[in-house]
């Protein structure tokens, strides 16, 4: 992907940079255990300290112009019949692979070795098989990129759209040249929705959250389900905002999506994965929640 006006960032990874400058980690990990945590918002202190890089403002600027309603409601019915192409998890892991970006390939590493870090931090941590499988295979939506979504409509984090943007949103001042703004019925805290309603009612900003969700919705138990449907969402997950959106089953829910994130945003090392051989053990991970092919 080369760096231009609509692709500000070096590389995807320029956003998770940043999600790691918002939200350093803290000390304390979870040990083994069958439920998730009960880390609590504002354990892991938020730094309001340091400015983002001139490259990722650009970008929170452009995904805060550009997501409306209306564009997401454009891209689900793009995307969400999932007759692009037929896949293998294996095969969309190789296919994401080939997402060659600006930035130095020393620093950077593959995708598929981001993907190999959080389900190995989890396999590590003693978690269930759906665990791991579901920490292999939650940025495969990501794929996008590579069918010319621009980065503001892929990565980055999101947002209920369709209701006033929280001020807990990073940069939430570029809502206001959102087209969105000017829509009177979407600026209310509940917008076109219905208060206590449950996320599974409201249209969230597209991205690569979202789009995996509907390819494997059929396959996987629902914590998983929710860690991947709403993994970028740090407006819910880590600043506590739309609580007066959510019901009891996704406040549930969300201790998952916060379990989740300590193994995707605190494992990206420069510690190497022999992708050769971890991939006997991941196939039959997969071969055990997946048919052989599905539909993308
Ligand atoms: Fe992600
Ligand atoms: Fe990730």
């Amino acid at each position: 992907m080369k760096t231009n006006e609509s692709n500000p960032l070096g590389s995807l990874d320029e956003w998770e940079d940043d999600l790691l400058r918002r939200y350093p980690q803290s000390t304390e990990q979870n040990g083994p255990q069958d439920g998730p945590s009960h880390q609590q918002d504002g354990k892991s202190f938020r730094n309001y300290a340091a400015e983002a890089r001139p490259s990722v403002k650009e970008f929170y600027r452009l995904n805060h112009r550009y997501q409306t309603l209306d564009f997401v409601r454009e891209k689900r019915k793009q995307y969400l019949s999932l007759d692009k192409r037929r896949m293998s998890i294996w095969g969309a892991m190789e296919y994401l692979n080939t997402l060659i970006d600006d930035s130095d390939p020393d620093i950077d590493l593959p995708q598929i070795e981001h993907l190999m870090q959080t389900a190995e931090a989890i396999r590590k941590a003693g978690r269930p098989r759906w665990y791991i499988l579901t920490g292999l295979i939650h940025d495969l939506g990501k794929i996008l990129c590579l069918w010319d979504e621009p980065q503001w409509a892929v990565v980055g984090d999101t947002f209920p759209v369709g209701c006033r943007f929280s001020e807990r949103i990073v940069y939430s001042e570029a809502f206001d040249a959102n087209p969105d703004t000017d829509v009177p019925e979407y600026q209310t805290d509940l917008g076109i929705y219905e208060k206590n309603c449950g996320l599974d009612q409201v249209v969230m900003s597209w991205g690569h959250d979202e789009y995996l969700y509907h390819v494997v919705k059929d396959y996987l138990p629902p914590p998983a389900l929710y860690m991947i449907r709403y993994h970028s969402c740090y407006p819910i997950h880590h600043e506590g905002a739309y609580d007066y959106l959510l019901n009891d089953t996704d406040r549930e829910l969300f201790r998952w999506v916060r379990d989740f994130n300590q193994y995707d945003l605190y494992t990206k090392r420069d510690e190497r994965m022999d992708v050769a051989a971890l991939r006997p053990f991941y196939q039959e991970l997969i071969s055990e929640y997946f048919p052989a092919e599905i539909r993308w």
